[in-house]
C-alpha cells in the first residue's frame, strides 16, 4: 500500500449527483464527473478537499492566481471509477456561527451543482494495520465514521478488537460491515457518554495492537496521552489525529494541529 501526503493538490470540478440524509446528522453526497475514471487509487482514510470562495460558495472564478480557496477536508467513503462516482459522508453540525462552508454546502446543495475538489490525500503508513496486528482499536467521532467504516470493511475476516464510535444520537448509528471479532460500540453525545472514559475502561488485549483514532482536538489529546504514554503504543503502530477543533474553523484548526504535533514529538 502506497501512502503519501497531499503535497500537490490537483483541483478538478465535479457535479453533485445526489444529496441524501443518511441519518439525522449525516448527509451522503455523491459527486460525479467523467474525469473520475482516472482518479488515483484510494485507501481507507484517503480524503479530498472541497474548495470554497471567501463567501463559502463554490464559484472560484473570481479568485486571483495568488488567492487560495478555503478548503474543507472529507474522507472518501467510496470511489467507483467505472460509474465515475465519488461518495462523501458529511456531518451536519451546528447552526449559525457554529457551522461552516463544508457543512452548510452539504446541507443545501442540489443535484446538478458544480464543486471543485483537490486530492486525494492519503494517511501516513500504519505499520501495525498493514503488517497484521494481533488486535485493532479504532476510536472516532462522527467525522471519523466514514474512514472507520472503510477500514472495517477492508480488514481480514479473522481480525479482532474494538471500534468505539461516538455519534450525536441513537438515530445516527449506521449499519457497518466488519469482521465478527471486532466489537463495535456506539456512544451517544446526547447521552453524555464520554469517548475517552469508555476507551480507557475497555480491557487491554495481549499482543501487538494497531490503534487508529480521529476526533475533536481536545479529545484527541486526551486519547493520545492514554495510548502513547500510558499504554506505550509505538509511533508506527498508531494513527491519531484531530479532525476538527471546537470553536475553530478548519483553517485555524490546522495551525493548532501542526503546532501541537511538533510540541508532542519534541517531548
Ligand atoms: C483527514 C480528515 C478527514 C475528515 N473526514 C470527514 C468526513 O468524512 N466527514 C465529515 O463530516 N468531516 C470530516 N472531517 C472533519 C471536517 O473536515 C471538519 O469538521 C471541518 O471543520 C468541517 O468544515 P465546516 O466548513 O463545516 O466547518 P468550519 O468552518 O471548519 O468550522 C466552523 C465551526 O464549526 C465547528 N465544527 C467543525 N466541525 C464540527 C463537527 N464535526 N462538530 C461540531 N462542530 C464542528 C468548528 O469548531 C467551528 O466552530 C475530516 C477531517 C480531516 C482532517
Amino acid at each position: 500500500m502506497v501512502h503519501d501526503a497531499m503535497s500537490k493538490p490537483s483541483p478538478r470540478q465535479l457535479t453533485l449527483i445526489s444529496n441524501q440524509l443518511l441519518t439525522p446528522h449525516m448527509r451522503r453526497l455523491v459527486l460525479g464527473d467523467e474525469s473520475l475514471a482516472d482518479f488515483p487509487d484510494v485507501y481507507p482514510g484517503s480524503y479530498i478537499k472541497l474548495l470554497f470562495n471567501a463567501q463559502g460558495e463554490t464559484d472560484l472564478s473570481q479568485l486571483s492566481q495568488e488567492q487560495r480557496p478555503a478548503m474543507r477536508t472529507y474522507s472518501i467513503r467510496a470511489l467507483d471509477r467505472l460509474n465515475a462516482r465519488l461518495t462523501l459522508d458529511v456531518v451536519m453540525h451546528g447552526k449559525g456561527h457554529e457551522t461552516g462552508p463544508g457543512s452548510n454546502w452539504a446541507a443545501t446543495a442540489k443535484p446538478g451543482q458544480p464543486i471543485c475538489i483537490a486530492g486525494p490525500g492519503h494517511l501516513a503508513k500504519h505499520a501495525a494495520l498493514e503488517e497484521g496486528a494481533d488486535w485493532v482499536f479504532f476510536v472516532g467521532d462522527a467525522t471519523a465514521l466514514p474512514a472507520i467504516a472503510c477500514y472495517l470493511q477492508s480488514l481480514p475476516a479473522q481480525t479482532v478488537g474494538y471500534a468505539l464510535i461516538q455519534v450525536k444520537s441513537v438515530d445516527d448509528i449506521q449499519p457497518l460491515s466488519a469482521p465478527a471479532g471486532v466489537e463495535i460500540r456506539w456512544l451517544q453525545e446526547e447521552a453524555r457518554q464520554s469517548l475517552s472514559e469508555q476507551v480507557m475502561a475497555l480491557p487491554w488485549l495481549p499482543g501487538r495492537v494497531g490503534v487508529w483514532v480521529a476526533c475533536e482536538f481536545d479529545m484527541m489529546r486526551a486519547l493520545r496521552g492514554y495510548f502513547r504514554n500510558q499504554r506505550s503504543v509505538p509511533h508506527q503502530d498508531i494513527y491519531i489525529s484531530s479532525y476538527w477543533r471546537r470553536g475553530k474553523p478548519e483553517d485555524l484548526h490546522v495551525i493548532d494541529k501542526r503546532e501541537d504535533a511538533q510540541q508532542f514529538e519534541a517531548g
